[in-house]
């Protein structure tokens, strides 16, 4: 088995450099009590994928049901979205609407969800505080912008649904008013205010995830790719360059960077798709006066290919985007380009400001657009918890939770939906994922931009 997925250039997969991230030079130390694997180990269960699922479920297995399992990381713990992500922890896991998740499943499932979604930001505060684990907050609550005049109602359906379904009321802000509170753009005209945010180090986070997994009692062992996966007598036999791991059960979670043919269940029931970021140069504070942005903030707009853009604490700008299906060098230099433009459109006062880090990264996408927690084999010896939708750092932090309460026979508290139960439905023709998520990419694109 290759641990580098066909869909995408194979350097993209490439764990024998670091990540060029701003996250990376300012991440602080590895997390003590982490090696690779030499040796032959027999553990109840093994977790494939050192993210911020894979550590969550080892660090509550271990501290809520004593369980001490092995987590193997093909890369430096972190090497995926959990060490290079935008760093915003808020309401994540789905790209369903909370009106069509209600339609479809129900206004008690559809709450469910909504706080399961609220405990996980609450879970990510508590861990840090409890943990001691410097996640260096930045910014409170996320201010979603209309990325048009046009899009006002946008912000204000949002509003008014949540408000139906959950009774919470949301600050809708007009333009005068964000420009007051917040920043001018041209392209911000009204925000509405989530509460349910904050901004995070999201390198910082993980090692200090893995950090409190070892003191628990896990064992978490990173560059120790799983190379093949055997199955005999009902267990389940790991196999990684320098030593192998027979467990009783499995749980995989390796979201946007699972191998295609790590197990054949799962095969052709994700979506893994590309997410970019930019970091400026510390801006003065003169600079951020002239956008009238001069404190640390969550920004995001309406545009179905989002941007995604934070103040961070020295002042630097972080700018994110999704899109492109080709992850070869070449591209990537091209959207560098395109970013770097965008950008300097978005903040006209930071035209050419000059990028110091860039890089991106795989999000996970299901065909049904929510996250799922669910078990992948008929012995219930195999879970897989994944399909974040490019919000995960919150979402997989509690869902790696969840997981370990399945994983040791108990149910999820708080509890889950039945609709995020159970494996993602698999896409109708597999081989042709990039095609339709490129023509998906080509419609959103237009309709954010023209309509
Ligand atoms: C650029 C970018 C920006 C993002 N911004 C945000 C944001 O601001 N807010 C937010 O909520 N979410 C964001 N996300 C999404 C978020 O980072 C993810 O949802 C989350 O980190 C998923 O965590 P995970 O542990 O499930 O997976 P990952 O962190 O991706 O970890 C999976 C791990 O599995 C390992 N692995 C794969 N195959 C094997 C194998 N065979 N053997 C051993 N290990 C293996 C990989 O090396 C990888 O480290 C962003 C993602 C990206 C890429």
């Amino acid at each position: 088995m290759t641990i580098e997925s066909d869909l995408y250039h194979p350097g993209h997969y490439d764990r024998s450099r670091p990540v060029p991230s701003y996250w990376e030079a300012t991440g602080g130390p590895p997390p003590a009590g982490v090696g690779s694997l030499t040796g032959d180990i027999t553990t109840s269960i093994a977790i494939i994928g050192g993210g911020y699922t894979g550590l969550s479920a080892a660090y509550h297995l271990a501290r809520e049901h004593g369980i001490a399992a092995a987590v193997l990381e093909a890369g430096p713990i972190g090497w995926g979205a959990s060490g290079r992500n935008g760093g915003f922890c808020g309401l994540g896991g789905s790209k369903m609407g909370y009106r069509l998740m209600a339609q479809r499943f129900g206004t008690a499932e559809t709450r469910c969800f909504f706080e399961a979604q609220k405990a996980g930001v609450a879970l990510v505060r508590s861990l840090a505080a409890e943990e001691g684990i410097d996640i260096e907050p930045a910014g409170e609550g996320e201010h979603y912008l209309a990325h048009k005049p046009s899009r006002w109602h946008v912000l204000e359906n949002y509003a008014g649904t949540v408000q139906r379904l959950f009774g919470e009321r949301w600050a809708l802000w007009r333009k005068p008013e964000l420009e007051e509170r917040l920043l001018r753009s041209p392209e911000a005209h009204g925000c509405l205010f989530i509460p349910h945010y904050l901004g995070l180090h999201p390198l910082r986070y993980v090692r200090g995830l893995a950090a409190a997994a070892v003191r628990r009692g896990a064992s978490v062992f990173e560059r120790t790719p799983v190379t093949a996966w055997q199955r005999t007598d009902g267990r389940h036999r790991l196999v990684t360059p320098h030593g192998t791991v027979t467990a009783e059960r499995v749980l995989v979670a390796t979201n946007g960077y699972t191998p295609e043919g790590l197990d054949p269940a799962l095969h052709g029931r994700l979506l893994p798709a590309l997410s970019s970021i930019v970091v400026t140069r510390p801006l003065s504070p003169d600079e951020q006066a002239a956008q009238g942005w001069v404190r640390p903030a969550l920004v995001a707009d309406t545009r179905n290919l989002l941007f995604y853009i934070r103040l961070l604490r020295d002042g630097r700008l972080l700018f994110g985007a999704r899109g492109g299906t080709d992850a070869s060098p070449a591209a990537f230099a091209r959207r560098r380009a395109w970013m770097e433009r965008r950008l300097g459109e978005k903040f006209p006062a930071w035209r050419g400001v000059g990028i110091d880090y860039a890089w991106w990264g795989l999000v996970c996408l299901a065909r049904d657009l929510l996250p799922h927690l669910g078990w992948l084999d008929d012995g219930r010896s195999t879970l897989a918890a994944l399909a974040y939708h490019g919000s995960g750092v919150s979402f997989a932090t509690m869902f790696g939770r969840a997981a370990a309460a399945r994983l040791a026979g108990r149910e999820p508290d708080p509890p889950l939906p039945d609709f995020v139960l159970a494996p993602p439905p698999r896409f109708p023709v597999p081989g042709l994922r990039l095609t339709a998520l490129r023509a998906a990419y080509a419609a959103y694109g237009f309709k954010d931009e023209w309509l």
